[in-house]
């Protein structure tokens, strides 16, 4: 073979992976119009070379931000720098639709890209090559990952059977309560609430009756809360709730309406109507308790002393009793 057919036929290979390599390969002169454009990207948008040939990159591509791409492209022609775009920044350059099987979950293709700088003889960049990576596998697992670890901190918190949050999250939002207040001159008051007679329910209705009845009472509690207030399931029928910035006064009438809604509801169980009461304890914080079990403590003895008094009653504790 001649010297210049092994040249002929090594243009003619590299042709051939240019084709065929599996990332999209485009080349822009400096005005941003089309000059070369690969089999990939041919695939993906369904435009032939011939189609794109000239084509000002923005015409052609109106979801390509153009200020954005003209401020990374800058540097690569006046500095001859590479750039580089990731999925994280900007999901894709090209919005090209996503087909694959194991990712299908993507509407789109995730892309990364490298840019370039081409130079003529003399050293001018002349032109911008530009790499698009598909990256649509990496970035639907790491989505999917966020998103499972973001579900998996939530249930960690969360009380199954009520939604509201767990004992021990409830107790360490508390904690951080304390510290606070001990802090700063701000107020706030504690709250714990225990059904009346629960044992009852359980034996004349059954366990799922009981459970249920658990359910609608956390369901008052919530609608009787504002969006600031932290309530937490504390034990079996025992709810906990921190007011934030509420003083012993409005925590009682917050607290006196959550008993009357509670004795107002009438749960349906089978063809069954069931009746409740709550008994409930109110604790402002106050500096001198050493930590915030002694906030909890506080709490626990007015609630003893509802239940002492008859139940279904709200009882503000006082550190004279
Ligand atoms: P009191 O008025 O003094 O609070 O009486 P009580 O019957 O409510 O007394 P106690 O607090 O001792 O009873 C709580 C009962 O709650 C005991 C337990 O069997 C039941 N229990 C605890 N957790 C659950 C649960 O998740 N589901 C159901 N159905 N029952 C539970
Ligand atoms: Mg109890
Ligand atoms: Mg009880």
């Amino acid at each position: 073979m001649s010297e210049t057919s092994v040249e002929v036929s090594e243009i003619h290979w590299l042709m051939d992976m240019f084709q065929t390599v599996d990332v999209g390969l485009v080349v822009l002169n400096c005005d941003y119009r089309i000059q070369v454009w690969n089999g990939f990207m041919e695939n993906h948008s369904g435009l032939t070379p011939r189609q794109v040939r000239d084509s000002y990159l923005f015409d052609l591509f109106s979801e390509i931000d153009e200020d954005w791409l003209r401020r990374k492209c800058d540097p690569v022609i006046l500095l001859k720098n590479r750039a580089f775009t990731i999925w994280e920044q900007r999901p894709y350059i090209f919005k090209f639709r996503n087909y694959r099987p194991i990712t299908g979950s993507a509407e789109y293709m995730y892309q990364n890209c490298t840019i370039f700088p081409l130079s003529d003889t003399r050293g001018q960049v002349t032109h911008l090559c530009f790499i698009i990576y598909d990256v649509t596998d990496v970035a639907v697992s790491r989505i999917e990952l966020e998103s499972m670890n973001g579900r998996l901190q939530q249930l960690s918190k969360t009380d199954y059977l009520t939604q509201l949050f767990n004992r021990g999250h409830w107790e360490e939002s508390l904690n951080q309560e304390y510290k606070r207040l001990q802090r700063y001159p701000h107020q706030s008051t504690l709250l714990m609430c225990d059904i009346d007679h629960f044992k009852r329910v359980n034996d004349t209705y059954g366990h799922s009756a009981g459970d249920l009845v658990i359910q609608q009472i956390a369901d008052a509690v919530r609608k009787n809360l504002r969006a600031t207030d932290i309530a937490g399931r504390y034990g079996g029928e025992e709810y906990a709730i921190l007011l934030v910035e509420t003083n012993l006064e409005q925590a009682a009438h917050l607290a006196e309406r959550l008993r009357k809604s509670v004795e107002q509801l009438s749960i349906k169980y089978n063809s069954q109507i069931l009746k409740v009461t709550l008994s409930i304890g109110l604790a402002e914080h106050n500096k001198d308790m050493v930590n915030y079990r002694q906030w909890l403590e506080a709490a626990d003895k007015a609630l003893y002393r509802s239940k002492a008094g008859g139940r279904n009653r709200v009882t503000c504790y006082s550190p004279l009793d």
